[in-house]
């Protein structure tokens, strides 16, 4: 098979000879209307009745305890780690491969992440190798768990549910009560991903999840925290708001909290998307079928869901047989205005994080080497 019939393919598929981008933000709802109707209200920013319409679509939909909606995912997940009690100095285990957001919000605590391989079944963190690596590494204590070089707690483990396919959580959460660890899902790229019937990021302790331009749907920019527990969640929502106490007047703060409330215009937006994420997820589960049908007669091997779990499939993957092959399909893809892009650059190779302790990352390493993401736009398909 030559590249060329793979830009005819996907060509063929967006029904266009424009420029086919990877992801792009899809507005057919109300989001013209609700945004107007905040503008007009005034109510653009930290006040108004989107923020706690969004969250109790959210709460809906995931089956989560409570959401708490902030600026970004990245924030989401900075205080679903404060919230989570990591604090300056410890140790947060999570995947080399993932967005650099991951590490970036443990990193402004203070915190220290220690990379560990990803799941050949899920490409997310692999429940078998955190196990490994503190087996080795760790020792449990009434306190927690203890890295044993260093004598610092490792206080988490981050598993992120890469390009919305959910990662083995029943072993990961055997192995977090094992190692009394507790479990934060970077769940940036997988609303509307199921592990065994529960929504992601309502499985560990806390989940973030991302409303970015780019992820399945957006609300600008934003992101939201998944509560176990309603008091977890009224507290989340008390930090992530400055931790002012209510009061008709006086100014008290009884913690340093952030100020990372999502405004009410982008809430707005996020109400109206809310409409259609169901309609996006049908549309990118077809057109992932259709790239399977199309990869299943090549030696490129189509990304799937893993089979204890329903992906979003927000963005469609495969993974070439040499390195040599993907560096070619990156070239003639783009050259030919589909986009493609490589997998993210392993985090240990970030001069911030060359120096974190790890584990073997040869799955991690192998994808790097192999990986494409193809165009995965929700859209009408035809074909
Ligand atoms: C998008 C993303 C984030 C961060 O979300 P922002 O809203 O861009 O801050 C975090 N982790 C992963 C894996 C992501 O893909």
């Amino acid at each position: 098979m030559s590249q060329a019939t793979i830009v005819e393919f996907v060509r063929d598929i967006y029904q266009t000879s424009d420029f086919i981008p990877l992801h792009t933000p899809t507005f057919s709802g109300s989001e013209q209307q609700l945004v107007l109707e905040t503008i007009q209200s005034t109510f653009v920013s930290s006040v108004g009745k989107f923020v706690d319409k969004f969250e109790q679509k959210i709460e809906a939909y995931t089956g989560t305890a409570q959401a708490v909606a902030t600026v970004n995912g990245t924030a989401a997940l900075h205080a679903a780690l404060y919230m989570a009690g990591v604090k300056y100095g410890d140790f947060v285990i999570t995947q080399a491969l993932t967005f650099v957001a991951t590490c970036n919000a443990l990193y402004h605590m203070g915190a220290e992440p220690i990379f560990v391989d990803v799941s050949p079944v899920s490409i997310g963190l692999c429940p078998k190798a955190v196990d490994a690596y503190l087996t080795e590494h760790a020792q449990v204590s009434e306190t927690g768990c203890i890295h044993k070089g260093t004598q610092r707690p490792i206080r988490a483990v981050v598993p992120m549910h890469t390009f919305g396919h959910p990662v083995e959580m029943d072993e990961l959460i055997s192995v977090c009560k094992k190692w009394n660890i507790v479990l934060v899902e970077d769940a940036a790229e997988s609303l509307g991903s199921f592990y065994k019937g529960k929504h992601t990021g309502t499985l560990g302790n806390f989940g973030a999840v991302s409303f970015n331009g780019n992820k399945i749907i957006t609300t600008g920019g934003g992101g939201i925290v998944l509560c176990k527990t309603a008091e977890l969640g009224a507290h989340t929502k008390h930090v992530t708001t400055t931790a002012k106490v209510p009061h008709p007047y006086e100014f008290y703060h009884d913690e340093a909290g952030f100020n990372y409330r999502m405004p009410n215009l982008n809430a707005a937006l996020g109400c109206a998307q809310m409409e259609v994420l169901e309609l996006y997820l049908t549309q990118k589960r077809i057109l992932a079928e259709h790239y399977q049908d199309y990869f299943a007669r090549s030696d490129l091997q189509f990304v799937v869901e893993p089979k204890y779990a329903q992906s979003n499939y927000w963005l469609n993957a495969v993974i070439c047989p040499s390195a040599k092959m993907r560096d070619e399909l990156l070239k003639q893809t783009n050259d030919a205005g589909v986009m493609t892009r490589p997998i993210w650059q392993l985090m240990h190779r970030l001069p911030m994080f060359k120096d974190a302790p790890r584990g073997d990352l040869s799955q991690s390493e192998y994808i790097e080497a192999h990986l494409v993401n193809l165009p995965s736009s929700p859209i009408e398909i035809t074909v």
